[in-house]
């Protein structure tokens, strides 16, 4: 596994017509190999902007992301060695579950026996074994966001985005995924950023807590530390 490095990452949207809006403003970070960074933040903070610069969905308009020390800058999101399970990441409605799960591997130049075997591992860990011929309609959203946790990691990548992974479920299927998704991190070691703006989400799966406000890092630290303030 690698780290996940931002230096002075900036994005400053241009809109004709209307005001600049500089959502993120020199934002740094280093993400160990394996760790489990929590991005938690106010609405409007810059989160989501950030994800996605590091995905490639967005360009950036200064400094530098590198995963494993090589500068992913300008190259598309195919490119990068990054899985991503974004909160409207929609599933593709005429594919199974097995097919969005396997969807994103081909580009990646795997083969139909491998594929198919990657996602019968992937669906046994996350506990999509028993649904993988159901359509994305007939699924709970708890069904639907594992599924979309699924599709990024079949994909194998070096670093793992989760926007609000937990947002659309109730308090206990949230407690259910809340434990697959530490235990399925720890496992398979990903390095991995988790957006949220629930504190106690962040507090209870990071291993660190980075507090973002107004497109900067306001705060950074282990779980302990940051609850005492
Ligand atoms: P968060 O994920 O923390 O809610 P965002 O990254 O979505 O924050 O947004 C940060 C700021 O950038 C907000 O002021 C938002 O309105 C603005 N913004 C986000 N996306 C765009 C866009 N495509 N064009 C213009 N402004 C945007
Ligand atoms: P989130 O808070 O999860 O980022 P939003 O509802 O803020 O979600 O944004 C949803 C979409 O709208 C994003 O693709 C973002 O780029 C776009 N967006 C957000 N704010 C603006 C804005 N001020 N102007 C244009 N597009 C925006």
């Amino acid at each position: 596994m690698s780290d996940l490095v931002l230096r002075d990452v900036r994005k400053t949207y241009r809109t004709k017509g209307r005001p600049e809006v500089e959502a993120v403003r020199g934002f740094d970070l280093e993400v160990n190999s394996g760790e489990l960074v929590g991005l938690l933040g106010p609405s409007g903070c810059g989160k989501s902007t950030t994800l996605r610069m590091i995905a490639g969905l967005e360009d950036v308009t200064g400094g530098d992301i590198a995963v494993g020390g090589r500068s992913m800058v300008g190259l598309p999101p195919q490119k990068r060695s990054i899985g991503v399970a974004f909160e409207n990441y929609a599933l593709y409605p005429p594919l199974t579950v097995a097919e969005n799960i396997a969807f994103g591997m081909r580009a990646r130049g795997h083969r139909k026996a491998e594929r198919a075997a990657r996602v019968a591992d992937v669906a046994g860990r996350i506990g999509l074994s028993d649904i993988l011929d159901a359509h994305p309609a007939g699924l709970s959203s708890g069904q639907k966001q594992r599924v979309a946790l699924a599709r990024a990691v079949a994909r194998e990548p070096e670093v793992l985005l989760l926007d609000e992974p937990l947002s659309h479920l109730d308090a206990a299927q949230r407690d259910v995924t809340r434990r697959e998704l530490r235990h399925l991190q720890q496992e398979l070691g990903y390095t991995t950023i988790l957006v949220t703006h629930d504190q106690e989400e962040a507090l209870s799966l990071a291993d660190r807590v980075v507090v973002m406000n107004d497109g900067v890092v306001q705060q950074v630290g282990t779980p302990d530390v940051i609850y005492d303030d």
